[in-house]
């Protein structure tokens, strides 16, 4: 037998047992006469002792020779610790080791394999499975695995399938670059790798099976941020039969049970904003709702005033940080820099105290009496102490702009608590998305979202303006799950392809799968799936996905530990039909 117990398993019911334990050594102490060894697995320490006068002197010798992260098995008696650790559940007792087996000896370590450890980021993604080894990036992979399995049971048990799909196909357009497979046995011709399974999951949909999911991976070619990977899992899901309002239903029960089970916390009903108010209200279809700090427009009160930054803006549109109105100068001018760096592009902010005895002092004085600042205070509901914050524009970039201005004051009033979750639909997406740069309209959820039929009749004239039977789930801050209701319908789908520039020929050589598969009897259904590496990063309080995947790629979207991506040999590069000639030589 290998072990009778787990390294976390010990407790004083065991006392006086001889038992067999096998680990990895985390830390060796030696006082000469006393020698404590820390043998740790995965599921706790424990406390091996060993006493000169009672422990065989060959084995206080073995274990000084002992190193870090040697692999042992020890036999020995459990005892009752004299002084008790009370932060590890194994604290109270402590082995006295009778025999000692090296299992495997290990080279020291390039990093402490401890809770704090001294490895930079780099090196521990080289030896990723030594940072493995840790218990906080443990940790992180076990709440992993129990949200997997609530979500499994959650959706079982609403009579869910979870079917797979394949992962060498045709490109689906999700709004990602694909990643590409060449064929060997097709020469010339490549498979893409799923930005998801959307079209097949809409087949299953016209296969009968009423309800499928799928905890699959995912591939988009896209630049690297904390919160993405090259590739990613989804929780895929699509439903038959059911209109915007079962899906919403139905995954809101979702969230709300992984909630209950995984954090034991409960998630009250989820409110609904159209996109239209997110934007107007927060100017992003992402709302942080866990504080409220809305817009409030100011058109109407600020122009012809003389104030010509007013006067000439689209949108005047505030904030009131409450509870601000200390700020020093340096502060207010850092929130000024803050706004007008090039990634936010603001050209300015106007700021107005409310003071603690009501009178208000603004940087803009000159064209505005006590009067009309009163009348800013009324509308943003402002007492004394707070401080409003105000950008001016165009409209849809100073709400993005405001946006992050709201963001980085709720970061500095303390008001993004990582263990309060606010989660809440945004619906009534706009179907199509206007691109200046190819003229063109996109997508803004997928080619294959229905609109709202209501809306139809905008095809033609209005395309901009109509919207989509889609939704997004958020939480935080953060998009955690979309989707939609589809098209079942062949000749819709074909005018939306349309709509979004694709000839006939193209539509067809790259969808026309799908729309034969309409003409087959194709049940109205609609689906969502949720990103469940950004779910994980939610759950256990983090802002990088990275920590909840085992083996993650970095910003350049290598895997360091393994070298890939990595060339191939030539005979692999003749078999696919590569020519490399033209290429840089990497
Ligand atoms: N396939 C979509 C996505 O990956 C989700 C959906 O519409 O179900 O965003």
């Amino acid at each position: 037998m290998f072990r009778t117990h787990t390294c976390g398993e010990l407790r004083l019911d065991n006392v006086g047992e001889e038992v067999i334990l096998t680990g990895w050594v985390q830390r060796l102490r030696d006082k000469g006469g006393m020698l404590w060894v820390d043998l740790r697995d995965r599921y706790g320490i424990t406390q091996l002792t060993m006493e000169e006068g009672i422990t065989p002197a060959g084995i206080m010798e073995q274990a000084r020779n002992l190193g870090r992260e040697y692999v042992v098995k020890v036999v020995g008696k459990v005892v009752e610790r004299y002084s008790k650790n009370d932060k590890i559940p194994t604290g109270d007792v402590e082995l006295h080791v009778s025999k000692i087996v090296v299992l495997n000896p290990a080279k020291l370590p390039p990093f402490l394999i401890e809770d704090e450890t001294d490895g930079g980021d780099d090196l521990r993604m080289k030896y990723r499975y030594l940072d493995l080894r840790r218990t906080p990036v443990r940790r992180n992979l076990e709440l992993r695995h129990r949200m997997m399995r609530a979500t499994r049971d959650y959706l079982d048990g609403r009579n869910f399938i979870e079917v797979e799909t394949p992962y060498l196909i045709k490109s689906t357009p999700e709004g990602a670059r694909d990643f590409v497979v060449p064929s060997r046995m097709n020469a010339g011709e490549f498979y893409a790798l799923p930005q998801s399974p959307q079209t097949f999951k809409q087949l299953l949909m016209v296969s009968g099976f009423d309800k499928y999911f799928q905890i699959v991976k995912c591939f988009r070619d896209e630049d690297l941020r904390a919160d993405r990977q090259p590739e990613f899992t989804q929780i895929d899901c699509e439903m038959s039969f059911v209109t915007q309002e079962d899906i919403l239903n139905t995954f809101e029960g979702f969230i709300k049970y992984l909630f209950e089970k995984v954090k034991g916390v409960h998630i009250n009903k989820l409110p609904r904003m159209t996109y239209a108010d997110a934007m107007k209200y927060y100017g992003s279809d992402k709302p942080d709702t866990r504080f409220d700090m809305r817009f409030v427009e100011l058109n109407p009160l600020v122009k012809n005033k003389g104030f010509k930054v007013f006067d000439d803006a689209e949108l005047v549109v505030g904030i009131c940080a409450q509870g601000a109105a200390s700020y020093t100068r340096k502060q207010v001018d850092e929130l000024t820099d803050f706004v007008k760096r090039p990634q936010i592009g603001a050209t300015g902010l106007v700021y107005a105290r409310v003071n603690e005895d009501g009178s208000i002092k603004s940087s803009v004085d000159k064209f505005y009496t006590a009067e009309d600042l009163q009348a800013w205070a009324k509308a943003f509901n402002a007492k004394p102490g707070d401080l409003i914050l105000i950008l001016a524009g165009e409209t849809d970039k100073t709400r993005k702009a405001l946006n992050e201005l709201r963001l980085e004051m709720g970061t500095r009033l303390g008001l993004r608590d990582k263990n309060v979750f606010s989660p809440l639909w945004v619906v009534d997406f706009p179907l199509l998305e206007w691109d200046e740069d190819t003229k063109r309209y996109h997508a803004m959820h997928h080619p294959f979202t229905s609109p709202k039929p209501e809306d139809i009749e905008l095809i033609d004239d209005r395309p901009g303006q109509i919207r989509a039977n889609a939704y997004d789930m958020v939480i935080n801050g953060v998009e955690v799950g979309g989707g939609s209701i589809r098209i079942h319908d062949r000749r819709l789908q074909e005018q939306m392809f349309r709509l979004l520039g694709f000839s006939r020929a193209e539509a067809e050589a790259q969808f026309g799968f799908l729309m034969n598969a309409f003409e087959y009897g194709a049940p109205p259904h609609g689906g969502i799936a949720f990103g469940f590496d950004r779910l994980c990063s939610l759950f256990g309080g983090s802002d990088s996905i990275r920590d909840y995947i085992a083996f993650p790629k970095n910003n350049s979207g290598r895997d360091v530990m393994i070298d890939a991506p990595a060339p191939i040999a030539q005979e692999q590069l003749n078999e696919l039909h590569i020519n490399m000639k033209n290429l840089p030589k990497g």
